[in-house]
This record gives structure tokens, sequence and C-alpha cells, in this order.
């Protein structure tokens, strides 16, 4: 059983921390601040053997370079000659097996080209996608195109539905609320909206989500759906799901 713990970083980051049946081998996801790491494997007595990188931004590269000199681990992430540190580079269709789990590497540009995720197939599926999917929301446009976010998100959407889906920020409220506005008649997304009110006035990780509550949730999976092309014809061009898709990005970099 591999359990995904949230270390939290900087104001709003988590960096998940994998650990399979209580071995004291363990692997980190985005490690962008080097701190919290350590003074979490610290306290309990952990040694990291693993690192997965999903894309080149400092807020999840940071923690690379003291890491790999204090405990060696193995780097894996994309083919980015930007980032040093990473000893094993990876790109769409490759794999690799961490602590004992095989992840498949899908490229999900968008975001930044470079962006990858991360998937194992399991009872649940685990999928460590960084800055492309958030519960609620998808990452800003900092290089790639909307179609190219559009078509790395419909992908992800395409995952089984109970696959576990761990993103790199605590973006949710600021999403829901984003997405009562985008997808207006949604109960689904408003009853998921109270609970994570609730969990964050508890100081707890909204995350993480699933596939099937994001493809219910989640306006920018949602782009199909009539009443969501409807409400952003108001705010710009929405005839195909691309076209949704694009207006509804455009508009929550303003909200
Ligand atoms: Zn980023």
């Amino acid at each position: 059983m591999m359990s995904v713990i949230p270390i939290p970083a900087f104001s709003d980051n988590y960096i998940w921390l994998l650990q399979q049946d209580n071995s004291a081998e363990v692997a980190v996801v985005d490690p962008g601040d080097v701190r919290p790491v350590i003074d979490y494997l610290e306290r309990e007595e952990l040694h990291l053997t693993t690192v997965l990188v999903t894309h080149h931004h400092h807020d999840h590269t940071g923690g690379l370079a003291e890491l790999a000199q204090r405990y060696s681990p193995r780097i894996i992430g994309p083919e980015n000659p930007q980032i040093k540190d990473i000893v094993e580079r990876v790109g769409e269709g490759d794999a690799c097996r961490v602590l004992g789990r095989r992840f498949e590497v899908m490229a999900v540009p968008g975001h930044t080209l470079d962006h990858i995720a991360f998937f194992a197939a399991g009872t649940p599926s685990l999928l460590f996608c960084g800055d492309t999917l958030f519960c609620g929301g998808c990452g800003r446009l900092f290089e790639g195109t909307p179609e190219q976010m559009y078509q790395s998100l419909t992908r992800l959407a395409t995952l089984p539905e109970d696959t576990m889906v761990f993103a790199a920020h605590e973006y949710t409220l600021a999403n829901l609320r984003f997405a009562q506005a985008a997808d207006p008649d949604n109960p689904a997304r408003d009853r998921h909206f109270q609970e994570c009110q609730r969990a964050r006035e508890l100081n707890r990780a909204t995350l993480p989500s699933t596939i099937g509550r994001e493809r219910q949730i989640n306006p920018f999976l949602r782009v199909t759906d009539k009443r969501v092309q409807e409400t952003a014809s108001a705010q710009g061009q929405s005839d195909t799901p691309l076209a949704t898709f694009t207006t509804l990005r455009a508009w929550k970099d303003n909200f």
C-alpha cells in the first residue's frame, strides 16, 4: 500500500511524499523548498531515494541541488536541460519504477512546455500532475497554447475515475469560486465547495481530488457542457470546446 503525504511548502505548495508499506525509503514530488522536506525526513527517520519533477518552475525544483548533495536520490524529470540535477530524463511514453510501483510518464504541455505528469495504474491509480490539473481548475498558460493545455487536460480526464489527483497547489477555494461563476448550476460542485471550506478552516489539504470528481466540478473539464458554453459566451468565443476552454482560461486570469 502506497501512502502519499502532503508536505506544505511556501504559501500554497504541496510537496508530496510517497511511502510504500511503512518502508524507510521514500520519494518526493516537486521539492521546491528543501527545509520542510529535510525536517520531515529527519523527524520520521526516513531516507530519500527518489525525486520526481513535473516541470522547471522554481517552486517545484528549488530544493533539488541540496537534496541531491545530501541524499543522492534518483532524480527523474523532464527532458529540459534548464533543470540541473536530473539524472533520468523522461518524456511521453516512458515508464519508471518508483518504490516498487510502475509510473507512466505523460507529456502535458500548456502551463510550461516541459510539463510532464506521472501516472501509476492500480487500485486506486495515482496521478502527480504538478501545475496542470488542480482541484476545480488548471494551471496558467505561461509557455503553451490554449490548445496544448486543452489536449493535456482532455487526456488526463480520460484516466480512470477513481484516479487520485495529487496537484501541487492548494488553490481549491479560489478555483471553486471561479467555478461558481463559470458553471453556476452545479449542485455537486456546491457540495464539494462546502466540504473544502470546512477542510481549510481546519487547515487540512483539500487534495487529493479524483478524476471522477474533477469531471463533475472542474469547469475546465466541462467545456463540452452546454451550460458552461452558454456562460462562457458572455465572455468571448464558445462555439467549440477549445474556444470555450480558451475563453474560460482568459476569464480566470482576470477573475
Ligand atoms: Zn509551475
